[in-house]
């Protein structure tokens, strides 16, 4: 399991690894994923470093939601996936704690909604 000091998410959060920056507060950084699922996937994490969600304080997973919501009315999405993966057998790869946002396409715009950057 990543430390804080070789963890990639942390390096994201201390700017050593570039990222394209949605939101950020002294608690919670919320970027694009590298490999998105859909234009608008979005990644939500904690500043405190934590594999799983079970070890994140209170505090800093309070304002995650509500960041994730802000996105999802960002984008414009109307339907859209947020999914939240919690060790190997769940799918999580990166062991810093994130909270996923991928909006769906939809009849209307298509592919369009998102942020126009992408
Ligand atoms: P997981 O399977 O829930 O752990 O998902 C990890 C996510 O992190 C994947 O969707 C990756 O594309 C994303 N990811 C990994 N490295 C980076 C990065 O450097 N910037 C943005 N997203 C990343």
């Amino acid at each position: 399991m990543a430390s804080t000091a070789t963890c990639i998410f942390c390096k994201i959060i201390k700017g050593e690894i570039p990222c394209f920056k949605l939101f950020e507060s002294d608690k919670t950084l919320a970027f694009l994923d590298i490999q998105p699922l859909s234009r608008g996937h979005a990644l939500v994490i904690p500043k405190f470093h934590g594999a799983k969600l079970g070890d994140i304080p209170d505090d800093h997973l309070g304002e995650i939601l509500p960041v994730v919501k802000k996105l999802v009315n960002a984008t414009g999405a109307e339907d859209y996936n947020v999914l939240q993966n919690n060790g190997r057998i769940a799918h999580q790869v990166v062991d810093h704690v994130h909270f996923h946002m991928i909006p769906k396409p939809n009849e209307k715009e298509g592919l369009g909604v998102g942020w126009p950057q992408q």
